[in-house]
């Protein structure tokens, strides 16, 4: 199993689906080729909102839906979004099947939600947002972890583009 160390932090907290998604915009503007994002938290804690923001962002006009019945779901914008969603240690099997280092291959971005189970099957390079509840009913907190040297030079960078589109770091 490789060990990833993580060094940088980054946490925000939005009150709204459209706040999420604005966040999920911004993000968008940081996001390249290759990249890996692994979206983390419990059912209902906005990982499909992003997504969604994201993809508008990414420019993909198809509706993105959860992909529960297939487990990758591909969206051509002007980089495609690979869209996985992992909720059960079963579909390890799967995911290592469908050959994710192929999936970063390409001009496309590959998204996985509830990623914590596929970590070890993952290569040394990827951001991390991990979703929580806040206090109140419509209000999260997500947390941005750059993990390996790629992620972590462009982090300071994604601070200046939060700060640009106002999502202040708490
Ligand atoms: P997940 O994919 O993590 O299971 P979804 O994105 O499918 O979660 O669902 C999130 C739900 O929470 C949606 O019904 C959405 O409208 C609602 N919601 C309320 N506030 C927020 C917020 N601040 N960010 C994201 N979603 C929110
Ligand atoms: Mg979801």
């Amino acid at each position: 199993m490789k060990y990833h160390h993580k060094v940088s932090e980054l946490r925000l907290t939005t009150t709204s689906v459209e706040e999420t998604q604005a966040i999920a915009a911004a993000f968008a503007a940081v996001v390249q080729a290759g990249d890996l994002v692994l979206l983390a938290g419990d059912l209902g804690a906005g990982k499909t909102a992003f997504t969604k923001g994201l993809a508008t962002a990414l420019g993909v006009t198809e509706p993105v839906t959860s992909p529960t019945f297939t487990l990758a779901q591909v969206y051509k914008g002007r980089l495609t979004l690979n869209h996985l969603d992992v909720y059960r240690l079963e579909q390890m099997a799967e995911v290592i099947d469908l050959a994710i280092p192929e999936l970063l291959e390409g001009n496309s971005v590959t998204v996985i939600e509830w990623g914590d189970v596929v970590v070890p099957a993952l290569p040394a390079n990827f951001m991390e947002v991990e979703f929580t509840f806040g206090d109140g009913f419509d209000d999260r907190v997500l947390t941005f972890r750059a993990t390996g040297t790629a992620w972590t030079a462009r982090s300071r960078t994604l601070v200046e583009v939060f700060q640009r589109s106002q999502s202040a770091p708490c």
